[in-house]
């Protein structure tokens, strides 16, 4: 589940210093983690873009358990953007049934409409061009770029924010937005953000959860300034003096 997405652009700023021995160790672990432990999801066994899309618009608010099927349904009666422009807002509500948050069906449809109108039926594959979509933040913008255009972007979900804010800057951190974007971009591996993207968001949900987090069979707890982590957002973990190996210009 994601919460509604906060307006920063990742591509407008300045870089995260972090050191690469450090960048790669995390990187090596998280996705030597994901190749063993990886969630099976239909939207992952797809490069079509207006499938991500609603998979990602469906993920705003939902649980992953309840978007499965819905995401398998809605596909067989809209299997194209065609298909769902030419649906009316009632019926797109009905059809969304009952994941809530009925604004989401509608904006899904009106972005159909305007990419048929705009870009010839097709999901753009610029970040500009996606954000210029109401319903489309940064977060959906990254994922439809890194997921079906397996391009460099970052993203910064729920999990992903909780992750990056224990592993590198303690769990009582409050970092800004913006250096969470800086600091997605900054570990990114070249050429696989597709799978680390997926790698954060997975870990995040399974090992580094909210309320459990798995520390003692944690595979990046040598990198992790919040370990042992015993009670999440209360215990003294971290804060802006526990950052390690993570230079940067100020949270
Ligand atoms: S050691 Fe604990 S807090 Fe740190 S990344 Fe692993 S599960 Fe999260």
């Amino acid at each position: 589940m994601k919460r509604p997405e906060a307006r920063v652009r990742p591509a407008q700023l300045p870089p995260v210093r972090i050191s690469p021995a450090r960048r790669r160790t995390f990187q090596r672990r998280l996705l030597s983690w994901y190749r063993r432990h990886r969630r099976d999801l239909p939207w992952r066994r797809t490069r079509n873009p207006y499938h991500i899309l609603v998979s990602e618009i469906m993920l705003q608010q939902t649980q992953v358990d309840r978007v499965v099927p819905k995401y398998r349904e809605w596909l067989a009666r809209y299997p194209s953007l065609e298909a769902l422009a030419r649906a009316g807002a009632r019926e797109v509500r009905e059809a969304w049934y009952p994941l809530g948050y009925n604004i989401r069906p509608v904006r899904l449809r009106d972005i159909a409409r305007a990419a048929i109108r705009r870009h010839g039926g097709k999901i753009p594959s610029t970040r500009d061009g996606l954000l210029a979509f109401r319903g489309i933040g940064p977060y959906t913008a990254g994922a439809v770029l890194s997921f079906a255009y397996r391009q460099d972007a970052p993203i910064l979900d729920t999990n992903v924010r909780r992750v990056l804010r224990r592993v590198f800057l303690g769990d009582r951190a409050t970092p800004s937005e913006k250096f969470l974007w800086r600091l997605s971009e900054a570990l990114l591996p070249r050429g696989n953000a597709y799978d680390f993207n997926q790698a954060l968001m997975d870990f995040g949900a399974t090992v580094c959860s909210a309320r459990r987090p798995r520390c003692p069979a944690c595979p990046l707890s040598r990198q992790c300034v919040s370990y042992p982590l015993a009670n999440p957002s209360a215990a003294g973990s971290g804060g802006p003096g526990a950052w390690k190996g993570c230079s940067v210009d100020g949270p």
